[in-house]
């Protein structure tokens, strides 16, 4: 059969073709009102999305970018900040913390499990400066709690810094009251444009400790950001075309909210979770392992490689048979699991698409499964989560 490329990686997502076009049609200047009326309207529209009152500030670069603009920012050499860390980008931290000159403590959980608030209530101490942690570790799959951590740090001198680049529409926040000061997102996850623009939210709290930290910034420099932002300009030239790909995604973003951009990202994030629970079900059904156990979030579900099987060849033969790219481990956990996102323009069809092709990739490898028990698990959860009525017939 033919093969229509599709990408179910945790970054980048599938493309909004609205997005598309936008991004296409975009010929503007960035130093023209047009322009700084399209600007404004997307920080405006990504406060709403974030859920936020708090000003945000976009950077052209990977989501990386954002991440190190929180920590350049915020701190000083040799300051003390505590690190949540559960797989790859919770590493991350731990390299631009040493970056910067931090002395860095990391409260740590094994590839595939989850911090506990617990632990971080045991580790954390009120000369840390900054707690960074992830909503969702995309490397595992896991999500954490960050409205239970934000508690143990609300009220003290702790800024706390959430990396939800793959968290942002997938998992519910509220940010101000839970006190997140820093919440980070980019464009190639649930916003469905093409990588290349790097977003965060940025508390009062977190704009005061920037008046005293000394460490180094320039392009990533928040407070100029800020200003400039405030004018609807950016401080160096902006991927206009992203920007324009973006207004359009947050366009059908609040289109699917019935004109309520809020409403929106809930419906955004219900289809995460909706998604992501029928792929758990057809996993088990399959007599598969979740590589994330319990712990599993909504932006992606990381499948054990069964028993004798290297991961890397179910992600050659998604890629193979039907041109779909799945996500293998990373570093040492290459060949251990794959990794199917939910994220973004990921819908019911693709959702049974890829447990459909799930099934004849295990079977083709030789691994006993019976045709439609995965499907079936997972229309069951469709059925039960979107129309109960019908369920229970
Ligand atoms: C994708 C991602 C990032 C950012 O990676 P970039 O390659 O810089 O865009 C950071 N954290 C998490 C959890 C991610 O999923």
């Amino acid at each position: 059969m033919i093969r229509k490329g599709r990408l179910f990686t945790p970054g980048p997502t599938q493309l909004l073709p609205s997005a598309q076009l936008a991004m296409a049609a975009a010929t503007m200047h960035h130093r023209t009102a047009e322009f700084r009326a399209l600007y404004t309207r997307v920080l405006a529209d990504l406060k709403t999305f974030v859920g936020t009152k708090n000003d945000v500030v976009m950077f052209t670069a990977s989501g990386t970018g954002a991440m190190e603009a929180a920590v350049a920012n915020l701190t000083s050499p040799g300051d003390k900040v505590l690190i949540v860390s559960a797989g790859k980008f919770g590493e991350r931290w731990e390299g631009l913390a040493k970056a910067y000159g931090c002395q860095y403590e990391t409260v740590r959980a094994p590839y595939g499990e989850t911090v506990t608030p617990q632990q971080v209530r045991d580790a954390v101490k009120p000369e840390h400066k900054v707690l960074y942690m992830q909503a969702t570790e995309s490397s595992t799959g896991v999500r954490h709690d960050v409205k239970e951590i934000a508690r143990l740090v609300k009220g003290t001198d702790t800024l706390l810094v959430v990396d939800a680049i793959t968290g942002l529409g997938t998992t519910h926040f509220d940010a101000d009251a839970w006190g997140i000061d820093v919440l980070i997102g980019g464009s190639q996850k649930a916003v469905m444009v093409p990588p290349g623009l790097a977003y965060c939210s940025v508390s009062e709290r977190a704009w005061q400790r920037m008046e005293t930290a000394k460490n180094p910034r320039y392009y990533f420099d928040l407070r100029k950001e800020r200003k400039n932002g405030a004018k609807g300009e950016s401080s160096y030239t902006p991927s206009t075309a992203l920007v324009a790909a973006l207004a359009a995604a947050l366009d059908y973003i609040r289109e699917q909210g019935g004109g309520d951009l809020a409403a929106g990202r809930k419906l955004l994030i219900d289809n995460a979770e909706t998604a992501a629970a029928m792929t758990r079900a057809a996993a088990k059904a399959l007599g598969l392992k979740l590589f994330s156990g319990s712990s599993s979030g909504a932006a992606l579900t990381a499948i054990a490689a069964p028993d004798g099987v290297d991961s890397s060849d179910i992600v050659k033969a998604f890629r193979n048979r039907f041109g779909a790219i799945v996500a293998n481990g990373q570093g040492e956990m290459k060949g251990q699991l794959i990794r199917i996102a939910h994220l973004g323009y990921y819908d019911y069809l693709d959702t049974i698409a890829a447990i459909g092709a799930l099934e004849q990739v295990l079977a083709e490898m030789g691994i006993p499964i019976e045709f439609g028990a995965g499907l079936k698990a997972a229309q069951q959860v469709y059925a039960e989560t979107t129309q109960p009525a019908m369920a229970a017939r």
